[in-house]
């Protein structure tokens, strides 16, 4: 609808919108959506009932006279026909306060965990591939493949069968359980492949052609990481109107900021970091917010950090991590194609990236869910020891609004907590 092109994420290159892409034709690069945001700001002004970041809204409610989901935000999605878009409600996820467990940090913080859990499908994922698969389906497309660390999968499964597509999928031999089954349970073709997520998607690159499908690895098509990025439209719009799940009345004593001042963001391909940063420019451009920035935050397991590790070496691309390994599996990325738009947000941001163990990350599960109810997957609980470890260096302080992302829920891992 209000999409101009597509442009190379690295050189720039110009492609055509609305043709099936996968990577830059030039250098190999991801693609992203341009979208005329002047018709974008137009299109959104008619749903505002109150001008956006006046905070008047008591009653803690949006003021974004939409859908919950996050096709409210249709204007910066890329879908043409609203026919095409193949949707369970994805996001609009709670933004939910977490003060018992801000109470166990040595500083006062205002901490937030947005439960991405909640999403179809239990993970994010649901968010990029709602918006991948519902531009396959208006680009004409019938089979999709993927290369997959575990929810991923899951995702594609399902939104491919409720699209009427055929769905291959790939995966290590040991990722969770429950993600074997919920593909295999919603229809899917699932092999099962004794290596890593790289090696899976070897296999996707090598196939496609002769088997006619198309590729919906994460970056390596341009539209997961616009179903992505909307957790960034979401936290701005939930912190600035208040609409945060303080069970109904909004916390009048909060002083509520347009963003916070962190995001921890557990990072495996680091599509949603990427979806996040590219959001707040979106959002810069058509006068939502002004020019400040969160600081962003990669957290990773010691056993699987390319990133935490370029970023220590000041590198903008990443080395592939050897003898990749973490039970926390979304984080089993060992190199994303990615990995310097990553880097270069987190620097531009004056955001780090951290590592913690799997045993940390484990344990912070049972303590997330212990003092706050919610039952959050190993990656999201990862950001909890990565936070105490920034709070320590003294890189979060007193004061500061932290938003640390729940990407999963903890139920698609059972194996983890036996
Ligand atoms: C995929 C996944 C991640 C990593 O997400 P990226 O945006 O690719 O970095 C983190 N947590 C969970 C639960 C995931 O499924």
């Amino acid at each position: 609808m209000n999409v101009t092109h597509l442009e190379c994420a690295l050189c720039g290159l110009r492609h055509e919108a609305r043709t099936l892409q996968n990577l830059c034709v030039e250098c190999g690069k991801p693609l992203l959506v341009r979208y005329d945001l002047a018709a974008a700001a137009k299109g959104f002004e008619a749903a505002w009932p109150e001008k956006w970041g006046d905070r008047l809204s008591a009653n803690g409610r949006s003021i974004l006279a939409r859908d919950s989901s996050l096709w409210r935000y249709r204007e910066v999605l890329p879908v043409d026909d609203a026919a095409n878009v193949v949707s369970f409600g994805e996001g609009w996820t709670p933004l939910i306060p977490v003060k018992a467990l801000a109470a166990t940090l040595p500083v006062k913080l205002d901490l937030y965990i947005k439960d991405e859990g909640q999403n179809p499908t239990q993970s994010f994922k649901a968010r990029g591939m709602a918006a991948a698969i519902s531009m396959a389906k208006e680009l004409g497309v019938r089979r999709v493949a993927v290369p997959s660390a575990g929810n991923a999968a899951g995702a594609l499964a399902a939104y491919a069968a409720r699209a009427g597509m055929e769905a291959f999928i790939f995966m290590p031999a040991d990722t969770p359980k429950a993600n074997v089954i919920e593909c295999r349970q919603t229809g899917a073709n699932v092999t099962l492949v004794d290596g890593l997520i790289t090696d899976c998607g070897k296999i996707v690159a090598e196939r496609k052609e002769a088997e006619g499908w198309f590729d919906v690895s994460t970056l390596k098509e341009p539209y997961r990481v616009e179903g992505k990025k909307t957790m960034g439209y979401e936290l701005a719009e939930q912190m600035s109107t208040g609409a945060i799940a303080t069970g109904g009345e909004r916390n009048r004593e909060m002083t509520i900021p347009r963003l916070p001042d962190v995001i921890l963001y557990p990072t495996g391909g680091g599509t949603g970091l990427i979806g996040m940063w590219k959001a707040f420019d979106e959002m810069e451009q058509m006068g939502w917010i002004g020019r400040e920035r969160p600081r962003m935050v990669s957290v990773q397991s010691e056993t699987c950090a390319p990133i935490v590790r370029a970023f220590n070496e000041g590198k903008r691309f990443a080395d592939e991590f050897e003898n990749a390994a973490t039970v926390a599996s979304g984080l089993r990325v060992p190199k994303a194609i990615g990995d310097f738009l990553i880097l270069d947000a987190i620097r531009a941001s004056g955001g780090t990236a951290v590592s913690v163990t799997d045993a940390e990350l484990v344990a912070a599960v049972a303590e997330i869910g212990a003092l706050t109810g919610i039952f959050a997957a190993p990656e999201g609980a990862a950001c909890l020891p990565a936070l105490r470890k920034l709070i320590a260096e003294g890189q979060v302080r007193k004061g500061e609004s932290v938003v640390m992302f729940n990407t999963g829920a903890g139920v698609k891992y059972l194996e983890c907590f036996q």
